[in-house]
């Protein structure tokens, strides 16, 4: 038995998964009577791939992961919400996140009625390992890690990330969605060789795919079988991953350094303003700024037709908005309002 075993609910790990009509023959021709679909063709009539194998060789290709190894789901969203509905029993267990963090842990815990540990990230959102690992009880099941963190956009030695994964007897998650424009590395090889650590990415971010919703985790063989027993049999549309085994042919450094450029950019610009009493170092294609008063200085920007988050009711983010870096001209356009903005 493995370490892991132990950890999934009894209902999951007793679970009998539906078995698609294309799971017993799925050659390219043949009279398919088999699913209730449509006879006519236009391309969509069929339900997808259900094991994704096409697309999850080419993502596993590319980044140098075993397809035993990878799980694709409907954006990273949806491996979220399965961490908690194969590990986490309702009402019962719990999950520590750190705080601030991405909002979806807390709210996918919720969802699955599962109580969340927050603790708290210090003033320069560096996490404190001893309070992570003392907020653990006999009923945690699962830690949410994020790096580089949304929103403070740092991110963490992976020295200590794996060092929480030592000493963790649960799951470990690391969401690594913004990982590309970071150069503290990632942790999707060392997720196929430990038994309790996921790894979740995404095409969201810098594969420039939000739209086509797709998320990937990582982990042991293991962890990636459960959650595909788990996860709805048509998780991915056929038009999501033909769209994506497209895009992916092409290459992303350009624009991914150009936004770490832009980001330097505006780090640089930002202090300047009197207004702006904080920026946060950043290794994501966002930056978190205090400011004197954000939820002005949002309206300001609203007004003139920029969006930014306005995070200030965030704990720990007090004054704070967060700004994404778009284009080159888009955030000239953010620095030019922000000089012509009188508090
Ligand atoms: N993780 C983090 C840290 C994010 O910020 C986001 C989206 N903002 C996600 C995951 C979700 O990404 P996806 O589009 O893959 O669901």
């Amino acid at each position: 038995m493995s370490r892991i075993t132990p950890l999934v609910r009894p209902n999951i790990a007793s679970l009998a998964p539906y078995s698609t009509a294309r799971d017993e023959y799925d050659g390219p021709i043949g009279i398919f009577l088999d699913a209730n679909e449509s006879p006519y063709e236009n391309g969509y009539n069929r339900y997808p791939d259900p094991h994704q194998a096409e697309l999850k060789a080419r993502i596993g290709g590319i980044k140098g992961i075993p397809v035993k190894n990878l799980f694709l789901g409907n954006g990273s969203d949806e491996a979220i919400d399965l961490v908690f509905r194969i590990f986490c029993e309702p009402g019962r267990d719990n999950a520590v996140i750190m705080a601030p963090s991405y909002g979806m842990y807390g709210v996918a815990a919720a969802i699955n009625d599962v109580a969340v540990h927050s603790v708290r990230l210090d003033a320069d959102f560096n996490l404190d390992s001893e309070e992570l690992l003392g907020a653990c009880d006999a009923r945690t099941k699962v830690i949410f890690l994020c790096s580089p963190n949304n929103p403070s956009g740092n991110a963490f030695e992976l020295k200590q990330l794996l060092d929480i994964c030592d000493r963790f007897p649960g799951i470990v998650v690391v969401d690594e969605a913004y990982a590309d424009f970071s150069e503290k590395g990632s942790l999707a090889k060392e997720a196929t060789v430990r038994e309790n650590l996921i790894v979740l990415q995404t095409l969201s971010k810098a594969r420039a795919m939000a739209g086509l919703r797709i998320g990937l985790a990582i982990s042991s063989e293991e962890i990636i079988r459960l959650m595909s027993m788990v996860k709805y049999p048509y998780n991915l549309s056929r038009a999501a991953m033909e769209k994506a085994f497209l895009f992916l042919e092409n290459t992303i450094d350009n624009e991914v350094n150009t936004i770490i450029n832009e980001r330097k950019r505006l780090a640089s610009a930002l202090p300047r303003f009197p207004f702006v009493q904080k920026v946060f170092p950043s290794d994501a294609n966002f930056i978190l700024v205090r400011v004197d008063d954000a939820d002005a200085l949002y309206d300001y920007l609203l007004d003139k037709g920029i969006i930014v988050r306005n995070r200030t009711r965030v704990p720990g983010c007090t004054g704070c908005l967060r700004l994404t870096v778009g284009l080159p001209a888009e955030n000239q356009a953010l620095l030019n309002a922000l000089d012509s903005y009188t508090v």
